[in-house]
């Protein structure tokens, strides 16, 4: 690990400064519960690192207004834990609780979990692998090598990493929306336009500026939060990052059929991944068995498997039909 300067600022306009200050390559620590391990692997080398976990800016959760409303720093066992949440979006309290464990919810924050970085073990396996994200044009390990866990849908011919949250794939469902504040002022940020597929530039995964801090995290207000779930399939039921995972929302007419629809998967893309193919391909139908099948099918036929991953495409499609029948089940009218 190396040496690098430490701030810890009371309000968020300081926390924006000593950004600023620091320079390019400064970094906003939360949780630290992934900026710490990629320091230590020296993947992520900050020469100034800046502690917002003190910024009562970044702090509350309200879940009964006419929005749903998460300070960024908000932990993730809370808003996992909010009554509300798990009421009425329990696909928002479910994707937070089937994360990590118990022990790293304690610590991370919901800001920072949609800008952790990658699982791929070529990417922290260090300079014996060959990596764009990590080396920009070393080339990649992971294609034609041990990709069971990789993308099968937005990878490029320079990466094939998977984007491994589960929050994010709930808030894209839902149209979540992001505050950011940084040295030019304040703005608002569709949770879809944050993330990227790797493209010809696998480095930079998201729009936000290197001096931008995500203050808040919102969600609109909708009927269909209550017939939701995130459904995630994987090696243990505990600790363990999704080899698929959907996250559902629906509301149903008084004879089954579809009115509102949200599907987006997540272990299986570059990027939060949202399914409007499949949602469409539910719109106005009853959902039962065969349509939730073919939203499934829908969902993946986009994909392009590699050489050991092949198996995760039926798996996601399997996992959204099955996501379906939860949220159906819950959105009985
Ligand atoms: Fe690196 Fe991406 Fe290839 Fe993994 S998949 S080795 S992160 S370039």
């Amino acid at each position: 690990m190396r040496s690098f300067s430490y701030a810890a600022p009371a309000t968020l306009d300081e926390a924006v400064r000593a950004l600023t200050e620091a320079g390019p390559g400064a970094k906003v620590l939360a949780g630290g519960t992934t900026l710490y391990d990629l320091m230590k692997l020296d993947i992520e080398t900050p020469p100034a690192v800046v502690d917002v976990r003190a910024l009562r800016e970044l702090a509350g959760i309200d879940t009964a207004g006419q929005e749903l409303s998460f300070g960024a720093g908000a932990l993730m066992a809370d808003v996992a834990a909010d009554p509300v949440l798990r009421r009425d979006y329990p696909a928002l309290a479910e994707s937070l609780s089937k994360a990590a464990s118990q022990q790293l919810r304690n610590m991370a924050t919901i800001g920072g979990n949609l800008l952790q970085r990658t699982r791929c073990a070529y990417f922290r396996g260090g300079p014996a692998f060959p990596c764009n994200k990590r080396q920009p044009g070393s080339g990649c390990a992971a294609i034609g090598g041990l990709d069971r866990g990789h993308a099968l849908l937005g990878g490029s011919d320079a990466c094939i990493a998977t984007y491994p949250g589960d929050w994010a794939v709930a808030l894209i469902a839902f149209d979540a929306v992001l505050d950011v504040a940084g040295p030019r002022g304040k703005r608002t940020l569709a949770l879809a336009d944050l993330h990227v597929e790797p493209g010809d530039t696998p480095a930079r995964e998201h729009t936000l500026d290197w001096d931008e801090i995500v203050t808040r995290i919102r969600v609109p207000v909708t009927a269909a939060g209550r017939g939701s779930t995130y459904h995630k399939v994987r090696d243990r039921e505990s600790y363990a990052f999704a080899l698929a995972s959907a996250a559902v929302a629906v509301t149903l007419d008084g004879g089954g059929a579809v009115e509102e629809c949200r599907i987006a998967v997540g272990g299986v893309a570059t990027r939060p991944w949202r399914c409007h193919d499949a949602e469409r391909e539910l719109a106005g139908a009853v959902l039962d068995r065969r349509s939730a099948r073919r939203a499934g099918e829908a969902a993946f036929a986009g994909a392009r498997p590699g050489t050991h991953n092949a198996f995760r495409v039926e798996l996601g499609a399997r996992t959204v039909a099955e996501a379906l029948r939860i949220a159906g089940e819950r959105a009985v009218p």
